[in-house]
Parts: structure tokens; sequence; C-alpha cells
């Protein structure tokens, strides 16, 4: 029998829109909408790279609990999970936000100024490996960081994951982004035709390779969430 998946990783798309409908847009910020929308007016079908409503609520609540001061976020696009960290964040908290794409930050910059909170925010328009790697040759930046969002390069997620162990503080958390990849992480080679893999691409491999890694892994606490595209939080032990 053929596998299926869908574009939501929940039983429907009418539930996936009833949970955004019901609880989440409801409560969206001003500017949160206004960015998302811009983004979809702009790139189209690329704006499903930012985080879902319920999801960005999800990353607030989180960062609130944790009383998080000094995050990181690797792989903006227009800032949908930026701008709710930045809500979220106290007025002098610090977010390091890496992306090589600046024309992308700046359609969602004007919605991040109007909200307010611009100035939390230090945006570095590059590739995340190489700013990692000088943040852990500098011992200022060493275990400096409560949080990290990472939602870039899916290839690079296990290199992220060993550089962010030695940037984020012990108890401080890193959330991988995008780690059941629309469903296909449990598809099974041999029964998807070979089209639908080609359409799922590469990803799906680096994201099993990484949920393998991560469960294996002692120097951190694991929940893998099926909230979004599936969430990944790694709590730093030692
Ligand atoms: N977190 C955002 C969406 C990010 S989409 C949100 O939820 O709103 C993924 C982003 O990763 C893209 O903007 C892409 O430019 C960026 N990216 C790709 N490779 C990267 C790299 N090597 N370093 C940093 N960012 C990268
Ligand atoms: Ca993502």
């Amino acid at each position: 029998m053929k596998e299926k998946f869908s574009s939501t990783i929940l039983q429907s798309e009418a539930l996936t829109k009833y949970l955004l409908e019901t609880s989440a847009y409801p409560r969206e910020h001003e500017q949160l909408k206004e960015l998302r929308m811009a983004t979809v007016n702009k790139y189209e079908y690329w704006s499903v790279m930012n985080v879902p409503a319920d999801e960005g609520q999800f990353i607030s609540l989180l960062l609130k609990v944790m009383n998080a001061k000094k995050t990181i976020e690797v792989g903006v696009f227009t800032g949908y999970s930026l701008l709710s960290t930045a809500l979220a964040l106290p007025d002098d908290a610090k977010i390091v936000a890496i992306d090589p794409n600046r024309e992308a930050y700046e359609t969602g910059l004007p919605y991040i100024e109007k909200a307010g909170v611009a100035h939390k925010i230090q945006f570095v328009e590059s590739d995340a490996m190489t700013i990692l790697k000088d943040f852990r040759a500098n011992q200022e930046e060493e275990e400096s960081f409560d949080f990290a969002f990472v939602d870039a390069d899916k290839e690079n997620y296990i290199n992220y994951h060993e550089e962010l162990l030695k940037l984020v503080k012990i108890g401080g958390i890193i959330a991988f982004d995008n780690t059941l990849w629309a469903g296909t992480v449990a598809l099974s080679e041999d029964k998807v035709d070979k089209e639908t893999l080609e359409r799922i691409g590469a990803n799906r491999v680096h994201l099993r390779d990484l949920n393998t890694f991560l469960a294996a892994d002692s120097r951190i606490e694991l929940a893998h969430l099926s909230i979004g595209d599936g969430l990944t939080l790694c709590r730093r032990l030692k």
C-alpha cells in the first residue's frame, strides 16, 4: 500500500484551520498578523516558511516561563518567530538573529519596528556557522544564551547543535524546527513512489538523522513536539 502525507501533521487541514482560527489568530499580536500577511503577499508559497501562529505563541509562552533574556535565532526569513521572540522578551533583552537573506528580514522589519521591539534585535547578515564559530572563539559569548531557535539549513542541524551546546547555558534550551518535515520522516522509502521522494528532497534524511542523533544524546533532556511542523526542544544538562 502507498503511504500518503499531507502538508499538515495534524489529522486534517480542517483541524489545522480550526486550531489556528479558534485559538491562535484571535490572540495574534497586530504586527505579527501584519508581518504574516506581508510575507504571504510578497513570497506567496514560500510564506509557509514562517512558523504558524500557534507555534509562535508556544515559543512566546516558553520564553516567558524560562525568564529568557538572551537568545539566538538561526534562520530569520521575514521574522515571524523573531518577532514572536522579541515581543516575549523583556525590554533589555538581546536577540542575535542570523540569516544571509537581508531582503527577507527587511520585509518584516517595518512591523518589528512598529511593534517597538527592534532595539532588542541584532541582525547579522551571514551564514550562521561562521558566526557561531566566532562566538565560540569569543569567551564572552560562551554559555551566555538562554535559548536558541534553529530554523535554517537542515543539513547543518547536527553541526549547529554541537556549536550551540557551547553557547547556551546549562539549563538553557536549543529548539530545532521542522523536525517532523510534514510527516515525511515516518515514510518508508520502499512504500513511496520516486516522484514523491524527489519532491520531499534530502531534508527528510537530514531530519531523520538529527532525530536519531538527539534521542541518543545524553548531554540534553529532550522533548519532541508535534506542533507546527515538529519542534524539538533540547535542554542542556551538562
Ligand atoms: N524562523 C523563520 C523562518 C526561517 S526560514 C520564521 O519562522 O519566521 C529559513 C531561513 O534560513 C531562510 O530565510 C534562509 O535564508 C535561512 N538560511 C538558510 N541557510 C542558512 C545558513 N547557512 N545560515 C543562516 N540562515 C540560513
Ligand atoms: Ca521552520
